[in-house]
C-alpha cells in the first residue's frame, strides 16, 4: 500500500466543554513557571517578568500563536493516520517541505525503513529539536495509519499489552488535589533555586516534608527541578532530602549539559536521576545509559522521533539495566500505547495537560477525542484500531491553508 499524501494539519477539533466550576482557586493555578530554565519562582537566574520560555504554551488557543502540529498520512486507498507534535510553524515545514517529497509512493508498513530515512533526510539541517518533531509527527501518523489498515491497537502490534492497567503518576504542586484524583504517585516543581542559597533549600525540605506527610511512604515522590539549578544546589538539595526517600531528582541541569550531569553522577552517586524529556533522537539517550550518567530515560513520544524512536530508546535502557518512564505521555493515546506494549516502561507521567483544577472531574479536561481518561491513578488505553483517536479529516486543515 502506497503512501499519497503528507502534510501538516491544525488540529481544530471540538474541545471538551468544563462544566464544573471548580470548587476553589488553586494557589498554584498559573504558577506553572515555578522552576523552568528561565527561571525559579524567587530565586533562577531570571525572574519571571523577564520573560517566558513558551509564550504560545501561556497564552494558548488563540494567542496568534500556532503552537499544536498535527500531521496526516495517507494511502492509496484512503485510508489515513494521524500523528501530532508542537512547535507550530517550522516542525509544519520540515514536515511539508523536507520529508513529505520524500515519503510519497513509498509503503506505508515500512515504518523502520521510513524512520531511519528520515533522520538522514534531516541530520544535514540539524537532527534534533524541531526536525525530531516533525519526524515524530510523521511516524505517529505512519504507525497509527499502520493499526488501522491491519485493524489492530498499536500495542498489539508492538506484541501485546505488558500488565492490565500502566500505573501512572501525577505532576503538580497540588500533591492533594492528585491525591483525592485517585493518583498514587506524584512530583512536585522545585519552587527555589540556587540563588536561594541555604534558605531556599530549606522551603525546598518543607514542600517535601509536607508532601511525604500527606501521602505516605507507600507513594512514590519526585522532585522536577526543570532545567532551573546547578550542580552544587542539586547535591545540597539531595543530601537534605534523603530522609524524604524521593524516586528520582528530574532535570537538574540544563539538558545539554551532559558533561555536568556526569560530574553530577558521580557527586550524588546514591541519587536516582532522571533526565530526557529535551533530548531529542536515540543518540543522546544511547550515550548516558553507556555511561551510567542517567538511572530513568523520560524521552517524549512525540518530540523525540515518535513511536519507532521510543522502541529504540526502550531497548537500548534494557540493555543497560534502567527505566523508560515517558514524559508527559499519560495523557496522550501516543504514550499510553507504548508503554502498554513495552516491557522497558514501568509507569507514565500525567501533567498539565491531564490534571484538572480543584474539584473538576478528569473527564472534564480537553483531550483529544478517543483518548482514555485515568482512572484510580493507572490508565488502559483504546483497544481500537491504530492509537484509538476518534479524529476526523474536517477537524485537519492543511497548516499552511
Ligand atoms: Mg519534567
Amino acid at each position: 500500500m502506497k503512501i499519497t499524501k503528507v502534510k501538516a494539519v491544525r488540529t481544530e477539533y471540538p474541545r471538551i466543554p468544563q462544566k464544573t466550576k471548580p470548587r476553589k482557586a488553586d494557589k498554584y493555578a498559573g504558577k506553572i513557571a515555578t522552576g523552568s530554565p528561565m527561571s525559579t519562582s524567587l530565586g533562577g537566574r531570571y525572574f519571571h517578568t523577564e520573560g517566558w520560555w513558551d509564550h504560545a504554551l501561556m497564552k494558548g488557543v488563540g494567542a496568534g500563536i500556532e503552537r499544536d502540529v498535527g500531521c496526516i498520512v495517507e494511502c492509496e486507498d484512503g485510508s489515513w493516520g494521524f500523528g501530532f507534535s508542537d512547535r507550530g510553524r517550522i516542525t509544519a515545514s520540515i514536515i511539508d517541505d523536507y520529508i513529505a517529497p520524500n515519503l510519497i509512493g513509498r509503503n506505508v508498513f515500512e515504518t523502520e525503513k521510513i524512520y531511519d530515512m528520515m533522520t538522514r533526510i534531516l541530520s544535514p539541517i540539524g537532527s534534533n529539536s524541531f526536525s525530531t518533531r516533525a519526524i515524530s509527527a510523521v511516524d505517529l501518523a505512519l504507525w497509527d495509519l499502520k493499526g488501522k489498515l491491519l485493524g489492530r491497537p498499536i500495542y498489539e502490534i508492538l506484541g501485546g499489552s505488558i500488565t492490565e492497567k500502566i500505573p501512572l503518576y501525577a505532576s503538580s504542586n497540588n500533591t492533594e488535589w492528585l491525591k483525592e484524583l485517585g493518583f498514587k504517585n506524584f512530583k512536585r516543581f522545585i519552587s527555589w533555586g540556587p540563588r536561594d542559597q541555604l534558605s531556599g533549600i530549606n522551603k525546598v525540605e518543607k514542600e517535601i516534608a509536607d508532601a511525604r506527610d500527606l501521602i505516605g511512604y507507600e507513594s512514590e515522590l519526585m522532585l522536577d527541578c526543570w532545567l532551573s539549578m546547578d550542580i552544587e544546589t542539586t547535591v545540597r538539595v539531595s543530601e537534605q532530602l534523603k530522609p524524604y526517600k524521593l524516586k528520582w531528582i528530574e532535570d537538574a541541569l540544563l539538558s545539554e549539559s551532559i558533561t555536568q550531569y556526569e560530574v553530577l553522577r558521580n557527586r550524588i552517586p546514591q541519587q536516582t536521576l532522571a533526565t530526557g524529556e529535551h533530548w531529542y533522537g536515540v543518540h543522546p539517550f544511547s550515550h548516558a545509559a553507556s555511561k551510567g550518567i542517567i538511572d530513568i530515560l523520560q524521552p517524549d513520544i512525540t518530540w523525540v522521533g515518535g513511536l519507532s524512536a521510543i522502541i529504540k530508546i526502550v531497548h537500548i535502557a534494557e540493555s543497560a539495566g534502567i527505566d523508560v518512564i515517558l514524559h508527559g505521555g499519560g495523557g496522550s493515546a501516543f504514550g499510553q500505547h507504548a508503554s502498554y506494549g513495552l516491557t522497558g516502561i514501568s509507569m507514565i507521567e500525567c501533567s498539565g495537560p491531564v490534571i484538572t483544577p480543584i474539584g473538576v472531574p478528569l473527564e472534564e479536561k480537553d483531550r483529544f477525542p478517543g483518548t482514555p481518561v485515568p482512572k484510580d491513578g493507572t490508565i488502559i488505553p483504546s483497544d481500537a484500531p491504530g492509537f484509538g483517536l476518534e479524529m476526523k479529516k474536517e477537524w485537519l486543515p492543511d497548516f499552511f491553508s
